[in-house]
C-alpha cells in the first residue's frame, strides 16, 4: 500500500488501465509490466452540450454518431447525438476531441475550446447556440488496438498465467466498450472463483 502497509491475498485482480497495471507491477514482474506498457491509450476531451430542440436541425435531432471528413473543416473527431431527453424539449450531444489528432484544439482552455467548437457547429452545421455546455478531459483513457494487439494480449495472458492468483481486467485487452468490459469482468470473476475453490 502507499503507506507501506503490506496485505496478503490468495488472489488479486488488477482492473486498471493497462499502463497503471504496468506501473503497479513494475518491480517484481518486469516482463509483464513491459508488455502492459505497450498498450497505448488515447486522451480525449469531451464537450457535453444541451440545445433547445426547437430550431435544432432535424437531421441531427435523433440518436446517432457523426464523424466529420478527413479535412480540417471541423475541430473535433466525432459527435455523438444522444437524442432528445424525456420531455423532448432538449437535445443532448457529446463532442469528442482526440488529443492525438487535434492537439492544438485539445490544448485550448475550456472556454476557448467551447467557443471554437460551438462556432464551428453554428457556422458549418447550422446548430443553434447551446443552452448549456461543459468540458471534461479523460487522460490516457481509451485503449487503442493496432494490428498485432491480439498477439500482445496472448503474450500478456501467458505471462499472467506464470503468476497463479494474478488476474487482469479492464478495457486494455479484449474490447473497450462498456459491455466488453462487463463481459470480461464476469469471466475474470468466474476464473478467480475457480482458482480459489481449487485451493
Ligand atoms: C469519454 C469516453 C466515452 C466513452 N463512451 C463510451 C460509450 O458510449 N459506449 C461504450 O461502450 N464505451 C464507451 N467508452 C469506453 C468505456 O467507457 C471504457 O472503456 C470502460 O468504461 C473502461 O472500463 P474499465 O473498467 O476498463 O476502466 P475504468 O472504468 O476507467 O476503471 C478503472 C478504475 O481504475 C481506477 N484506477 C486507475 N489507476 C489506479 C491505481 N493506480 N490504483 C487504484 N485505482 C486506480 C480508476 O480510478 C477507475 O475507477 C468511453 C470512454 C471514454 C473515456
Amino acid at each position: 500500500m502507499e503507506d507501506g502497509t503490506r496485505l496478503s491475498a490468495d488472489a488479486i485482480c488488477l482492473a486498471l488501465p493497462a499502463h497503471e497495471s504496468s506501473r503497479v507491477l513494475d518491480k517484481n514482474f518486469s516482463d509483464l509490466s513491459h508488455d502492459l506498457e505497450k498498450i497505448n491509450y488515447e486522451t480525449v476531451a469531451v464537450i457535453n452540450l444541451v440545445f433547445p430542440a426547437q430550431g435544432f436541425p432535424r437531421e441531427f435531432s435523433k440518436t446517432g454518431f457523426f464523424i466529420p471528413g478527413n479535412g480540417r473543416e471541423s475541430p473535433f473527431s466525432s459527435v455523438k447525438f444522444c437524442g432528445p431527453e424525456e420531455t423532448g424539449a432538449w437535445i443532448r450531444m457529446k463532442v469528442f476531441i482526440a488529443e492525438k489528432f487535434y492537439r492544438e484544439v485539445f490544448l485550448l482552455e475550456d472556454k476557448a475550446l467551447l467557443g471554437k467548437v460551438s462556432r464551428n457547429l453554428e457556422e458549418q452545421w447550422g446548430f443553434p447556440k447551446p443552452f448549456w455546455a461543459q468540458v471534461e478531459r479523460y487522460w490516457k483513457a481509451i485503449a487503442q488496438y493496432p494490428p498485432g494487439h491480439r498477439n500482445l494480449v496472448r503474450e500478456i495472458d501467458s505471462r499472467v498465467q506464470r503468476h497463479p492468483g494474478l488476474f487482469l481486467a479492464g478495457n486494455g485487452y479484449r474490447g473497450f466498450g462498456v459491455s466488453d468490459c462487463i463481459e470480461r469482468a464476469r469471466e475474470t470473476a468466474r476464473r478467480i472463483a475457480d482458482f480459489l475453490n481449487r485451493k
